[in-house]
């Protein structure tokens, strides 16, 4: 499992910066922890898991946890050229509020 964080351009990261334009968020280091704690703990991890935890909804809608097949193809970053929302793609930059 790893945990992905989302900065306002869409980027997904597993550093508490993004690593393409230096974005960050206040909870991001909590985020970490918190993930890394409950791996530690040999407790199951997810998005109720971390809000059991006492990670804020704020921080919780940028995070997104993902389970690789293989572990020597597990990513540590994502920089999408498309999305696709509701059978659409879009470009990230077009992405609306939700997003951000
Ligand atoms: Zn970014």
């Amino acid at each position: 499992m790893k945990l992905f964080l989302r900065c306002n351009s869409g980027h997904f990261f597993t550093s508490d910066v993004c690593p393409w334009d230096g974005w960050s968020h206040p909870s991001f280091k909590l985020a970490i922890e918190t993930f890394n704690r409950l791996e530690l703990e040999g407790k199951p991890v997810s998005i109720e898991s971390l809000r059991n935890a006492g990670l804020d909804e704020e921080a919780l809608q940028r995070v997104v946890i993902l389970e690789f097949g293989d572990p020597q193809v597990a990513l540590d970053g994502i920089y999408p050229k498309q999305v696709m929302v509701n059978g659409r793609l879009v470009n990230p930059s077009d992405l609306d509020w939700r997003f951000k």
